[in-house]
């Protein structure tokens, strides 16, 4: 009897759950692809139009004409780590504690949006670059870079331990997405994070990609040579520059580790030749410059024409499958990057080119082709979205906002005008000091606070778009200064970060006057 009334009450619990028709209704719930890159921006992909022209990206253009585009997707603190845990939980870096890649490690046990599509009976995958230390939670299926991931050769690690790969990452990650895809329980939708390690630094190319620009000279940023008048300490006083911070391995003069004998020839043939040429000119200053953005610019964008190459086979897959028009497909990246505008390579500042990710999405029928978006969003709306697709609500404490009405088309009334930020790793590596700030369509208020300084700058993005001048003392902004102030004062508040942050949030490294290697020399 007891058998009976459980299962009974067993079954009348799963008709709530899953009512008749379920299978009808599990085929049509949407599928969600969220491919997903680590430090591409904007500036590298053509269909964002900079001015330098610098790639044709044609896959990925293809899903800008195919969907959606956002012109301004913004992250909250522009680094790696925190980005990806920011995109899973929906949290600010000071909610879901994942502050800095150096000494933080992600509590998978928070609530995240694949645990909720999993819970609902989405089949859920993982594949490629995680980076956040601890296991995945919430996937059926994870295979894993460890940590940064290796260029060549990559080894993966899967539930049941660490595994070996040959060839190409970028191929590699995405033969394995395909795979998973092939073999997915076909019952159920599915959410897949496909992610990659490129173009994160080193920038290693694939080999069928070196000298794909023909030797063909870049052109350069207006910025490659900004001397920071003006401006903090905080901004001058970094160590990301190619003038300075340029390593043999970001240069190739030596080449990647893990490749195979074979894979060393063909990198050789072709870095040799003209590494001897260059240690035989002896460049200096601003040539030496010149000559490392150029070797910067052959290898970071050869990196991004193997991501469109593997977009374009995902795209293949997708029709071929007929996937296409019940798949909600995101591109995006855990940041933005500096491609040498101020003399820089990285990221992690509030300036537009490490702020600003790119964001497209496809989902024909729901969303309109070729259409634009202009309205500030971010990585911590991601996880609403996915859940508002699926036709779930969010959790209470996720701090982003769904972009679905966008999406639609439809701008609501209420939609953010700005949104808070706030980077903490310091002093390595790059030595780019803590910095807490707001940011409207038009100004940042950005606030350097540590341990050396007390800065802010005001930055005007419509009179000075290259965001070199400092505007907070100029007496026409007396007004702009106190509004942005009282709406930073009113952010803090709104996302629950009004105590000082943990000393642990600036990561493991020396600071607070203790003395160290990159202790500052003192204010210019
Ligand atoms: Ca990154």
């Amino acid at each position: 009897m007891k058998q009976i009334t459980t299962y009974c009450a067993v079954a009348a619990i799963m008709a709530i759950v899953q009512p008749s028709g379920v299978d009808a209704q599990e085929a049509t719930r949407p599928n969600i692809l969220f491919i997903f890159c680590d430090d591409l921006t904007c500036q590298s992909l053509s269909c964002y139009g900079d001015n330098r022209h610098l790639l044709d990206t044609p896959n990925i253009d293809r899903i800008a004409r195919e969907g959606m585009q956002f012109d301004r997707c913004l992250v909250t603190n522009s680094i790696c780590g925190p980005s990806r845990a920011s995109i899973l939980t929906g949290k600010y870096s000071h909610l879901n504690g994942f502050y800095n890649n150096s000494n933080c490690r992600f509590d998978g046990d928070q609530v995240t949006f694949p645990k909720l599509l999993q819970k609902s009976g989405y089949a859920t995958a993982m594949i490629g670059k995680w980076h956040l230390g601890s296991d995945p939670t919430g996937f059926d299926y994870w295979n894993i870079l460890p940590g940064q991931g290796l260029y060549y050769n990559p080894p993966m690690i899967t539930k049941d331990g660490r595994v070996k790969s040959d060839g190409y990452v970028t191929d590699v990650v995405t033969d394995l997405s395909l795979d998973w895809l092939r073999n997915r329980d076909k019952s159920k939708p599915f959410l897949l994070m496909s992610q990659q390690k490129a173009p994160h630094r080193e920038w290693a190319p694939a080999l069928r990609h070196l000298g794909w620009n023909k030797d063909h000279q870049f052109a350069e940023p207006e910025t490659l040579f900004d001397d920071f008048t003006g401006r903090s300490l905080a901004i001058s006083d970094h160590d990301m520059g190619l003038d300075r911070t340029f390593a043999d391995l970001d240069a190739k003069l030596v080449p990647p580790s893990n490749m195979t004998e074979d894979q060393l020839t063909q990198w050789n043939a072709y870095y040799e030749p003209r590494n001897l040429a260059f240690r035989n000119a002896n460049l200096q200053g601003r040539d030496l410059v010149r000559w490392r953005y150029q070797r910067y610019m052959h290898d970071y964008l050869a990196c991004v024409k193997a991501v469109d190459e593997s977009v374009g086979r995902i795209l293949d897959f997708l029709d071929k499958e007929k996937l296409a028009d019940n798949t909600l497909l995101v591109f995006s990246s855990d940041q933005g990057f500096f491609l040498g505008e101020h003399g820089w390579f990285d990221k992690r500042w509030i300036l537009e080119e490490s702020l600003r990710s790119p964001l497209l999405a496809r989902w024909p029928g729901r969303i309109a082709a070729g259409a634009k978006n202009k309205n500030i969003v971010s990585l911590i709306d991601f996880a609403e979205t996915f859940l508002d697709v699926a036709g779930l609500q969010s959790d209470s404490e996720m701090q982003g906002r769904s972009l679905l009405p966008l999406c639609k088309g439809e701008t609501p009334s209420d939609w953010r005008k700005s949104l808070y930020y706030h980077y903490y790793e310091f002093p390595v590596p790059h030595r780019v000091r803590p910095h807490v700030g707001v940011i409207t369509d038009r100004y940042k208020l950005v606030h350097y606070y540590k341990p050396d300084v007390d800065d802010w700058e005001l930055l005007d993005r419509e009179k000075d778009p290259l965001e070199i001048r400092n505007f907070y003392a100029d007496p026409a902004y007396v007004d702009t200064v106190k509004e942005l102030h009282a709406e930073l004062d009113h952010l803090k508040i709104e996302v629950q970060e009004t105590a000082e942050p943990p000393r642990s949030a600036y990561g493991n490294a020396l600071f607070d006057g203790e003395p160290g290697p990159d202790k500052p020399k003192g204010r210019k």
